[in-house]
């Protein structure tokens, strides 16, 4: 008879790999570009042969295609991984392009932050809006299917938000969301959504656009979109998290932990110096996934969310079907009002002080970064933008 963890170590996973932790935007949410990976330490071919079989990938930075190497990753990806979805800022078209020559299936998120003034200003990239726009539209020309925009919802591009799903609408993309998160990978503890009503209000918008779309994906997506107004108000997770049990995150070093939301780095083993089953079977492993059975964080992030819509999918699709049926009788089947604690809030029952204690925000809290000891060290002789401008500028 099969153990659990002969059980779990044959069952394909949902893998993310951090290719590197060196990026070249300068984004206000993320601090991550002050803090790059050594290149000499970014994880190796030999180490991605390691990894096990995964129905999913995705592969992610800092800026992935810093790496001059990534065609070769995504080749050895394919080895062991059903579907790859690579998630960048979409600064390096010819990189991107090149890829994408070599593998039209691979499915590409641009992350564009709001319409042109208000994404180059987050990302703090000169053209930001033009250089990602235009590479997602060289790659719909060129006939790539898996394409689309990735947007962080904060208060300065809530007002964005339905435009920019038009835009994706209109191009026939994909169209994610994410909200504003703290923990050590994004090096940055001090996020916190200031007018929930505002953002709120805006992923109503969007919610009733998809429901009132003809696309079972859509409304699935709305579903998402809906569990994001519940973390912004700081509330329990709609879903379990199981990271870490069917699901992995790999970091620059090998190190594989649970996922990107938690404060510090959590690991469960190293895939330089361990085998995969060594590392996902041993007792390091075990108190991470103790410890994610208790996490309060409440992330609502697609990585931990949209395994968890596939395995719960009874829950989102219950929700599917009562906001389909009211789509048959009105324009607005969804109001942000279901969410009980959005109606505590417009009634005065609970303060604005009281859902920020709710949050993961903390001004006081030093942002630990999990850098490797030589990647700290290489910090103290150079600067980080000599070590990213070195990066952008290697062929
Ligand atoms: S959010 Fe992404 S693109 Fe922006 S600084 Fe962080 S790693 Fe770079
Ligand atoms: S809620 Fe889940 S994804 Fe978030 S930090 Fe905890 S274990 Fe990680």
């Amino acid at each position: 008879m099969k153990t659990r963890n002969d059980m779990m170590s044959t069952k394909k996973l949902n893998g993310t790999v951090i290719v590197t932790y060196r990026c070249n935007a300068r984004c206000s949410m993320c601090n991550r570009y002050k803090a790059p990976s050594k290149p000499e330490e970014e994880i190796s071919l030999d180490t991605i042969r390691k990894l096990p079989p995964m129905y999913f990938t995705n592969i992610t930075g800092g800026e992935p295609f810093i790496r001059t190497d990534l065609k070769d990753i995504v080749r050895e990806l394919y080895k062991k991984s059903d579907r790859i979805v690579i998630s960048t800022n979409g600064f390096f078209t010819d990189r991107i392009v090149d890829l994408a020559k070599e593998f039209p299936q691979v499915g590409i998120r641009i992350s564009i932050e709001g319409l042109e003034k208000t994404n180059n200003e987050i990302r703090g990239l000169e053209n930001g809006y033009q250089r990602g726009y235009s590479t997602l539209k060289i790659l719909r020309d060129m006939g790539m299917k898996d394409v689309g925009f990735g947007m962080t919802v904060q208060d300065r591009n809530a007002p964005d938000l339905v435009p920019l799903y038009d835009i994706s609408d209109k191009m026939g993309m994909e169209f994610a969301t994410a909200s504003l998160h703290n923990s050590f990978y994004f090096v940055e503890a001090k996020n916190i959504i200031k007018d929930r009503p505002m953002v709120a209000e805006n992923f109503e918008k969007l919610i009733n656009r998809l429901l009132r779309s003809n696309s079972p994906k859509k409304w699935f997506r709305a579903y998402f979109n809906h569990g994001l107004i519940n973390y912004i108000y700081g509330q329990k997770r709609l879903l379990p998290c199981d990271m870490s049990f069917d699901t992995f995150f790999i970091d620059p070093y090998g190190d594989v932990m649970p996922c990107n939301g938690t404060k510090d780095k959590e690991v469960m083993g190293n895939l330089n110096d361990q085998t995969w089953d060594e590392l996902w079977n041993s007792p390091e492993a075990e108190a991470v996934r103790k410890k994610v059975r208790n996490c309060d964080r409440q992330c609502w992030m697609i990585g931990s969310v949209s395994p968890a819509m596939h395995k719960y999918i009874w829950k989102p699709a219950t929700w599917v079907a009562v906001h389909k049926f009211k789509a048959l009788f009105t324009k607005s089947p969804y109001s942000m009002y279901e969410n009980r604690i959005v109606r505590d809030y417009r009634d005065g029952k609970v303060t604005k002080e009281e859902l920020d204690k709710c949050s993961t925000c903390d001004l006081c809290a030093v942002a630990n970064n999990g850098l490797s000891e030589a990647s700290k060290e290489q910090l103290n002789d150079r600067s980080w933008e000599d070590i990213v401008n070195e990066s952008i500028d290697s062929k």
